[in-house]
């Protein structure tokens, strides 16, 4: 069988089948390490590591990227109000998000990479966007000039006007008098007085958001790569703008073969969000609940389905956490036996758009009849509970 994923782009599932035989490239925008994880962040690296996972059962190697956004606007400003060096608050707050995935057991990506690391790589691109006329200088910074790259809007199928209008609520300052068009985004922003800087042959300043994740992307994974990933609302402006830079940085197309963007998840009836402060905390979770609940009321919800968060999702997900975690010891079955019609009817789900409330159904049968707990514990192995 072979596993089809929904493209944002061309919105249809499409059959994945990478650049290079047998390796997947996978790139997922990480966090910005100035606050604490909340279960929406939780639920859009959760998926991504079960495909991880799910593609490596495929038979493919998979070679995953995820960045830190360790220098931007919201960092900086946070710094200023704690009175607390910026890197300092960035690596704490990096470290409390790698223990709140290990705590799920979410696999850390093959390269996890800081913003700041690839400066070179960035500085590298932003001189060549300069250089072919994709850029220019304006005040102190550099802006990407969207009229040069036509297919601006391909991903997000948004209108001029509507990306206008997002760009407003998004904090992307259409009306900054230094550019030439209100979609230019910021690729280098000239320093301010009392803020870390880097220096180009352009001025002193620091990258802008959407830049740092094309180049390491660029860095890691190279010119082009299978799949990119994020939370919905990053499609635009962040993912339109990566897809304008880099094609143009490297005149290769598509930057990304797929798109893949993870819904939003509800509490009290908003989006969770830091600005709202309705957050359901995984660090809080961990408390009183098993990982393996958690995995399995994230992995209930299919990624693309927006859905609200109530604690009595978790009588089922603890129900059959503790079935999970009567596998090992090994009831029925020993591992190689396993039953390959289970597993065909678990990969068929699987195989549809990563439709991992379909699969839990099947193993939540297969784990309350009890008759096959070889097949049950790789199933459990593969969506990444702990076994
Ligand atoms: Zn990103």
């Amino acid at each position: 069988m072979t596993l089809k994923l929904f493209n944002s782009g061309s919105t249809i599932k499409e059959a994945f089948r990478p650049l290079r035989k047998n390796v997947a490239s996978l790139y997922v925008c990480g966090v910005t390490p100035y606050d604490t994880t909340h279960l929406g962040h939780a639920f859009t690296y959760t998926v991504f590591d079960t495909l991880g996972r799910y593609l490596m059962h495929k038979g493919f190697g998979v070679v995953y990227t995820q960045n830190v956004t360790d220098i931007d606007d919201d960092i900086l400003r946070r710094s200023k109000k704690e009175g607390r060096d910026w890197r300092e608050l960035g690596d704490f707050w990096t470290r409390r998000f790698l223990d709140d995935m290990k705590s799920i057991n979410v696999m850390r990506p093959t390269h996890y990479v800081k913003a700041t690391a690839s400066m070179p790589r960035i500085i590298r691109m932003v001189g060549r966007l300069l250089e072919k006329g994709f850029a220019y200088r304006s005040g102190n910074n550099v802006y990407f000039d969207v009229k040069k790259f036509p297919r601006y809007g391909s991903l997000s199928h948004f209108n001029t006007r509507q990306m206008e209008m997002l760009l407003r609520e998004r904090g992307g300052n259409p009306l900054d008098a230094n550019k030439r068009n209100p979609l230019d985004f910021i690729l280098w922003q000239g320093w301010t007085e009392g803020e870390p800087y880097w220096n180009t042959p352009w001025g002193r300043g620091r990258p802008g958001w959407h830049i740092e994740c094309s180049a390491m992307a660029n860095e890691y994974l190279g010119d082009r790569i299978d799949i990119h990933g994020g939370g919905r609302d990053l499609i635009f402006p962040h993912h339109e703008s990566e897809i304008a830079q880099s094609e143009s940085y490297t005149g290769k197309r598509p930057f990304s073969r797929f798109f893949m963007h993870t819904a939003m998840v509800m509490y009290m009836g908003e989006k969770m969000s830091k600005s709202l402060g309705n957050l359901v905390l995984v660090s809080h979770l961990i408390k009183t609940h098993t990982p393996n609940a958690i995995r399995w009321l994230l992995l209930s919800h299919h990624y693309r389905q927006v859905w609200e968060y109530d604690e009595q999702g978790f009588d089922e997900a603890e129900h059959f956490s503790e079935m999970i975690g009567r596998l090992h010891v090994g009831r029925n079955t020993v591992d190689g036996s396993a039953d390959e019609s289970y597993m065909s009817e678990f990969e068929q789900a699987m195989d549809d758009d990563l439709n991992t409330p379909q699969a839990l159904r099947m193993f939540g049968a297969l784990l309350d009849n009890g008759k096959d707990d070889a097949t049950a514990r790789r199933i459990a192995r593969i969506l990444g509970f702990i076994v």
